[in-house]
């Protein structure tokens, strides 16, 4: 078995009596049973960042990348063989899984039905080692830049067998289905930073932080704020079992119940009995009909837990379920029957997520981003429904960001202002300037561009160095940087090759208006901008301009308050910082005045 470290385990053949025992039947029904596994399979090799990508709702390909340990040089090929894991051994082993797969087949299954190829890192330059396989044979090998981790990408799925593919619907549907495979592993795994992608639009993206950052990623900030915790619970008569999790408070409830989210061991389940439990137990608290956003996650010795009685995985055995039952009844029932009478979003009475399997509500609104590694460049429209969705009332919709006048500043990190209609405002003074030095810094960057159109000279202001500093990178990267230092020149970031993979910075760029000194950081930014991916010249701004904002803690005068807000009031989009994070929350008149009784 896979225990320690960052040593891939090495993959065997289960024995024939371990084989029997192994439920068998269909992996593979949809792209949704593709992800289930591959992700299964990220975890179990212990990833921190696991990224899906998908196209066509994963009918045509279907890619999962991950930080894990990896699978041993000669293990690749055995590993997309039938019962080949690096998991299970013994019939004991069954009886012990600490893993989520342990049957050796998904690779295997996955390879006869699509196209199949597996990557691994390999070496220190970062080359990994690929095979493709069809049909179950390897049809061609050969080498891809990458760092750690296993990339599985699947391709077709079913494409010779119409039968199958018959069965499956649009792509929308399965899109639907393999994001809530992604969600219900990102609420079950919340230290682990998901990422989903489906045809080129970000999806879903998990911080990898607690559970309140994972809901908060999946359903929205109105919706992280008002989570109470279950209270972390240790059953009396079975001290191996724990729960813990978290329920939305009343004000949002949902018309099925597709956000009740369980999980025993990491696993998301469709137990039955356990969720027939926890509707019992929030039933009395909400309008008939109803059903709570609810997180609950079961951990349990593994010798409970029996996962081999369902060839897909998704239901497994417990024993002493009804104790457990009855545990998650009450946890359920006491959350939500203490709920704060009214908190400040409670005219907002549900979200319309999931609604009949579509997408929910947040994967429409515009790409966020991961402070590092993702890349997408940022799209201005739909930026009015992130607004929407960061106000705390119902009321008319939120026009354009007024100039709002500064009425002080909270704990050193929040402005606190109000507009000329009476509406109070708090916002983030790290995040407003963030938002309001990258806009300058496009804009820099569009006119350099534009003036200098074959790039071969700069105009970029950059603030030159009298010491020269030495940026040390690696072979790879430093061929990446070699090819855009004209790119780099636009920002004002001049670099000199300097012999093997180092550079010479001459000029660092300066946000126009920044606070900090990009010097501290040059070696950062270089880094940055030898990043794969198109668009690193976008993700440099946004380092450029996160790294020279004022910080939190940072006391404004009220002149530095009152600018900071009429810049923000001339961005394109005051709501959200450059990584996508919120910045400003609105409190309404109407709210005040509901919230208060006056
Ligand atoms: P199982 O997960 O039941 O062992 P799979 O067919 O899913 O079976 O995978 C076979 C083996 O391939 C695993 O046991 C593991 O050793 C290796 N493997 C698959 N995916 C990964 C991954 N993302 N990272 C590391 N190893 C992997
Ligand atoms: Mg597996």
């Amino acid at each position: 078995m896979a225990t320690s470290a960052d040593e891939p385990a090495r993959v065997r053949l289960l024995a024939p009596e371990v084989i029997e025992r192994i439920a068998a039947g269909e992996v593979i029904e949809r792209p949704a049973s593709v992800a289930r596994e591959l992700i299964a399979n990220a975890l179990d090799a212990g990833a921190t960042d696991v990224r899906v990508e998908m196209r066509e709702g994963g009918l045509r390909l279907l890619r999962v990348s991950d930080d894990g340990w990896g699978i041993a040089p000669d293990d690749l090929e055995l590993a997309a063989r039938p019962h080949t894991t690096s998991k299970a051994r013994t019939l004991d082993d069954l009886d012990h899984l600490t893993t989520l797969g342990f049957r050796g087949e998904a690779l295997a299954s996955v390879a006869t039905v699509a196209g199949l190829t597996l990557a691994r890192a390999c070496d220190a330059a970062g080359l990994a080692e690929a095979i493709t396989l069809r049909e179950g044979a390897c049809i061609a090998r050969e080498r891809t830049p990458r760092a750690r981790g296993v990339t599985a990408t699947v391709r077709d799925l079913f494409h010779a067998m119409p039968a199958r593919r018959a069965l499956l619907r649009g792509p929308r549907y399965e899109a639907a289905r393999v994001a809530a495979v992604a969600r219900a592993y990102a609420l079950a795994h919340p230290a682990v930073r998901f990422i989903l992608i489906g045809d080129g639009a970000l999806l879903l993206q998990s911080p990898g932080t607690d559970l309140a950052g994972a809901v908060a990623a999946i359903f929205g900030a109105d919706l992280a704020r008002a989570l109470l915790p279950l209270e972390a619970t240790r059953l009396d008569n079975l001290p191996d079992v724990t729960i813990s999790g978290a329920v939305a408070a009343r004000p949002f409830h949902f018309p099925t119940r597709e956000q009740v989210y369980l999980s025993v061991n990491g696993r998301p389940l469709a137990n039955r009995a356990l969720h027939a439990a926890l509707e019992a137990g929030y039933r009395p608290t909400l309008r008939k009909g109803r059903h709570p956003l609810l997180i609950v996650r079961v951990s349990v010795a593994p010798e409970r837990l029996d996962a081999n009685i369902h060839p897909a995985k998704l239901e497994a055995l417990l024993r002493d379920e009804a104790s457990i039952g009855a545990a998650l009844r009450r946890l359920t029932h006491e959350a939500l029957g203490v709920t704060p009478v009214e908190i400040a979003g409670a005219g907002r009475r549900s979200l319309p997520i999931g609604a009949g399997g579509t997408l929910p509500l947040r994967l429409t609104f515009p790409a966020t981003r991961r402070r590092r590694g993702l890349r997408l460049r940022e799209q201005p429209r739909g930026y009015s429904a992130r607004i929407e969705a960061l106000r705390w009332d119902d009321d008319a919709p939120a026009a354009p960001l007024p100039t709002l006048e500064p009425l002080g500043q909270f704990d050193g990190a929040l402005i606190v202002a109000h507009s000329a209609e009476g509406h109070l405002y708090l916002v983030d003074q790290h995040r407003a300037h963030e938002r309001i030095l990258y806009e300058r810094l496009l804009a820099r960057r569009h006119a350099t561009a534009e003036a200098v159109p074959d790039a071969t000279e700069s105009s970029a202001p950059g603030q030159l160095l009298l010491e020269p500093l030495l940026i040390e990178l690696t072979p790879l990267q430093a061929q990446t940087l070699a090819a855009r230092l004209h790119e780099l020149a636009t920002l004002g970031l001049e670099l000199q090759p300097f012999g093997g993979s180092a550079f010479l910075a001459r000029a660092l760029p300066s946000a126009p208006g920044a606070a900090q000194s990009v010097a501290g950081f040059a070696q950062a930014l270089a880094q940055d901008a030898a990043e794969e991916g198109d668009d690193w010249l976008d993700h440099v701004c946004v380092s450029l301009a996160c790294r020279s904002a004022i910080r939190r803690g940072q006391s404004l005068s009220e002149v530095e308050q009152r600018q900071l807000l009429v810049d923000l009031a001339t961005t394109q989009a005051p709501a959200v910082c450059p990584h996508g994070s919120p910045l400003i929350v609105r409190h309404s008149r109407a709210a005040l005045t509901r919230l208060f009784e006056w």
